[in-house]
């Protein structure tokens, strides 16, 4: 549908049509209210495109400890999700509830795992030690050399692409208007009221809208008046999908190197890097070979494997390297990105915390962490239309 004028006027209007724009549009609507989508190109195109679907709570790092109860919330959130998505657009998500399972390689991995799995159980996630024999029992792909292994048995996959699309279609279905090829300039404030945000200002019109939802990944801050609340910046991750049809993998497989994941059609990816190279989306030599040889010392009957595809996407980083969720300083203004590696996990409890934020002005998450007011920003200049 192209956007005019006479369609003006929503409840609210987010920018932005990936997963997460796509996710609160359709939890809005559902709602009840009246929800416009602003995307300027074709809807679900870019790191939803992109990435990988693991849905795993596990950090990967401990920079990433604080991400760990909002992604749990969410992978509860899930199951649930899928099957509302699904029946509503009418649409597979290709949804694998099937667990991960990590390898490791190293000389010290006994004491590695009794590490990682305390650290597992700390967190409250659920994680398994498993020797070398029983994890190839479970996956017969995994190379002879692993020493030990980390079964998380809650943990899950989806399909990404499959999920974005449904996602929108089921937003679509429940009511909301999702607007393709427009570009948002800024947010507008309220003649007379420069706390208050008023809609988007988009290159071909104006939407006015009672609240506003940033949601447009690592561009957000191209979105004058949201760089504030939204400093994020792209994180490059390049991707490559392997088919090898006498190699069965069931589970996501973790090294510390590489992660590999099936897919329902028969498609393994191998993944990611991550790169600071600006909004660069070229697949390249060196990193391509470093997640083949990654791939292949995980389950080295990937040697044999096809190359089907090749891509890169970028993801929305903060500073800190944690979401950025919630109501700014500017009444009816709220953000929703920064969600880095996990943005395909966080959709379901980022939808369900903007909802609750719009309706009831409390959510049912710690949040605190996460808020767009972090960065230290005042909202004393006025940079919008
Ligand atoms: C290689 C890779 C692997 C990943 N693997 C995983 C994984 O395994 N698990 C996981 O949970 N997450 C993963 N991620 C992260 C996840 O993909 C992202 O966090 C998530 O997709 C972010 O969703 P989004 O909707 O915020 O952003 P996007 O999908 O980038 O959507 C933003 C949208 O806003 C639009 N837009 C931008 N500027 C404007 C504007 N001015 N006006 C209108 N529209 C605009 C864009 O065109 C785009 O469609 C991965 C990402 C990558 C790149």
């Amino acid at each position: 549908m192209r956007y005019h004028d006479s369609m003006k006027k929503f409840d609210v209007a987010i920018a932005g049509g990936g997963l997460i724009g796509g996710a609160i549009a359709l939890e809005l609507a559902r709602s009840g209210l009246h929800v416009g989508v602003f995307e300027r190109q074709e809807p679900g195109q870019e790191a939803s495109w992109a990435g990988a679907g693991i849905l795993s709570p596990a950090p990967e790092n401990p920079g990433m400890i604080p991400t760990v109860p909002l992604c749990k919330a969410s992978l509860e959130l899930y199951p649930k999700f899928v099957a509302e998505v699904e029946e509503i657009s009418g649409q597979n998500a290709g949804f694998r509830p099937k667990g991960t399972l990590e390898a490791l390689f190293s000389r010290n991995a006994r004491e590695e795992l009794s590490t990682l799995i305390a650290v597992h159980h700390g967190l409250g996630l659920k994680a398994e030690a498993i020797r070398a024999e029983d994890a190839r029992e479970l996956e017969p792909a995994l190379s002879e050399e692993m020493e030990a292994g980390i079964l998380r048995p809650d943990e899950a996959s989806v399909d990404n692409r499959a999920l974005t699309k449904a996602v929108l279609e089921a937003a679509r279905r429940s009511g909301a208007e999702i607007f393709p090829d427009c570009i948002v300039e800024a947010i507008c404030r309220e003649e007379g009221r420069e706390n208050r945000c008023a809609g988007l200002l988009l290159k071909n019109g104006r939407v006015e809208a009672r609240w506003t939802v940033v949601a447009a990944g690592c561009f957000s801050p191209e979105i004058r008046g949201a760089e504030r609340y939204a400093p994020v910046s792209p994180a490059k991750g390049q991707m490559i999908a392997l088919r090898a049809d006498e190699l069965k993998i069931e589970r996501v497989l973790w090294s510390e190197r590489i992660y590999l994941v099936p897919r329902n059609d028969g498609r393994i990816l191998a993944g990611a890097t991550i790169e600071y190279v600006g909004f660069d989306k070229e697949t390249t030599a060196g990193s391509i070979e470093k997640i083949l040889s990654a791939a292949i010392e995980l389950a080295p009957g990937l040697a044999g494997a096809r190359i089907e595809e090749m891509w890169a996407g970028l993801r929305p980083d903060s500073p800190d390297h944690l979401p950025i969720l919630g109501p700014t300083d500017l009444d009816g203004l709220l953000i929703a990105t920064g969600h880095f590696r996990s943005g395909i996990l966080l959709a379901p409890v980022t939808a369900k915390l903007i909802r609750e934020w719009i309706g009831e002005e409390r959510v049912s998450v710690e949040w605190e962490r996460f808020s767009p007011l972090r960065f230290g920003t005042q909202s004393t200049r006025r940079t919008t239309a």
